[in-house]
């Protein structure tokens, strides 16, 4: 194939054969998230290039190195989005529905964009599922957060392959003070640090803690810490949200070199680490952002969210062969029909079991074909049932029902009863 006719590399289909598995975990996130209280909220995919500069942070690798920005038709410097909460603060913003301290419980999903380099669990087009929350400063919403993605993680069944990884970045006046204490100890330590971190040191230092760089890494060892820079404020509600994860049994480490990769978080920061997908562990991530709403023009607002990354969930769910059963099967019955009279008679039937079972999953056989071959395509549906309907069975009203999956004998079932009989024999997913 021609190199132009290709998907764009990084980005990529989701085959019919992984749709069952995507389905089945957004509907999980939004079932939990809906008995949670949490609404959904959906933004554009585009937004002025300017609403990420500013709240994500010039000097960051999303908005340096990652955006995929373009000019639109006017002239207007566009980006396809990189993250959900910058696009979900400017429409709470703009329709006013954080105002009066009014609180808002929201989530979105959809797909994000960044210009990194694409290998397994990460790629230039991924999904997020995300929350946010505003007016709620407490720690007990930072728990509540917390305690639901715990829960999603018993319900997908993947608990014990993921770790829970906090700590607290201060108020911004905190971090300030942290933030030099750290430049004049790693400045003493220049000429020993990483190219990349020597870089990070001048725009954005917090960053040099999440170094790769084994060098470095040894010098941090004797760096000054987060925690002893704390504002009286950050450490009782640090200890607040510990308490409350304690009080919920939910297991944490606390990693004071957890600063995340955007400038907005305050307080609180958190992620969901897991060591089965190797580099590309972190499945979740989020934090408190309490100036990020005054910083974007609004009242001051407080907000805490995180997003997961659905790639590598879905990922995840496959290695640990968390895949529930049935959502393998697709289709609960098969109908093949022979002769024009039998395929005329097996329209209307189909419909009217449609009408009399709503979730039952009939898959009718189309492009006629020999019985032969009507039974491997009956058989390769993966249906339980086949329902047959050849010209003996349209003389004596009856449909035969073939099993598939070698559960007993066929029987013929009239017309009239079977959508009775159909609900007896398939136990819907
Ligand atoms: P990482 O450290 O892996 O680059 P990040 O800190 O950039 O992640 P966030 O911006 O916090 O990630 O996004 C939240 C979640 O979205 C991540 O924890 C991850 O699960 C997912 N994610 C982020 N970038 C990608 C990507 N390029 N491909 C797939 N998933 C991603
Ligand atoms: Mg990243």
């Amino acid at each position: 194939m021609s190199k132009s006719l290709q998907a764009i590399r990084g980005m990529n289909d989701i085959l019919p054969e992984q749709t069952p598995l995507w389905r089945y975990f957004e509907s999980t996130v939004a079932r939990l998230l809906d008995n949670y209280g949490y609404k959904q909220i959906r933004m554009p995919i585009v937004e002025f290039t300017e609403l990420f500069k500013r709240s994500i942070g010039e000097v960051t690798d999303i908005v340096e190195k990652e955006m995929y920005t373009f000019e639109d038709r006017n002239g207007d410097s566009l980006t396809l989005r990189p993250e959900g909460t910058a696009a979900c603060v400017r429409a709470v913003l703009e329709h006013g529905i954080t105002g009066g301290g009014q609180t808002q419980k929201l989530w979105y999903i959809g797909p994000m964009f960044r210009h990194e380099r694409p290998q397994k669990g990460r790629y230039r087009q991924f999904h997020q599922i995300g929350c946010e929350v505003f007016n709620l400063d407490g720690p007990d919403i930072d728990a509540e957060l917390i305690v639901l993605t715990w829960r999603l993680w018993g319900q997908l069944g993947i608990r014990d392959a993921v770790k829970l990884e906090l700590n607290s970045l201060g108020t911004s006046e905190s971090r300030g003070r942290y933030r030099e204490a750290l430049v004049e100890f790693l400045s003493a330590h220049l000429d020993k640090l990483d190219e990349d971190s020597q870089r990070r040191l001048k725009t954005n230092p917090l960053r040099v803690l999440d170094t790769k760089n084994a060098d470095t890494q040894a010098i941090l060892v004797d760096a000054p810490k987060m925690a002893d820079y704390l504002d009286d404020e950050s450490r009782t509600h640090f200890e607040g949200l510990k308490a409350r994860l304690d009080a919920a049994g939910i297991p944490y480490v606390i990693n004071p070199k957890l600063v995340r990769g955007l400038d907005y978080y305050s307080k609180t920061v958190f992620e969901w680490v897991t060591d089965k997908l190797g580099a590309q562990g972190t499945v979740c991530a989020g934090g408190r952002y309490d100036g990020l709403v005054e910083q974007m023009g609004g009242k001051p607002t407080t907000g805490v969210g995180f997003a997961m990354g659905i790639e590598r969930l879905i990922l995840l769910l496959e290695t640990l062969e968390q895949i529930p059963e049935e959502i393998s099967r697709q289709v609960d019955v098969y109908l093949c029909a022979f002769g024009e009279a039998a395929e005329l008679a097996g329209l209307a039937l189909s419909e009217q079991l449609r009408d009399q079972l709503p979730s039952l999953r009939l898959l009718v056989n189309a492009g006629a074909g020999s019985f032969k071959s009507q039974f491997k395509k009956a058989d390769k549906s993966g249906a339980l049932y086949a329902l047959i309907l050849g010209d003996d069975e349209l003389a004596q009203q009856v449909v035969s029902v073939k099993p598939l999956r070698g559960q007993g004998e066929q029987q013929s079932i009239a017309f009239d009863a079977l959508a009775a009989h159909l609900a007896t024999c398939i136990v819907q997913g």
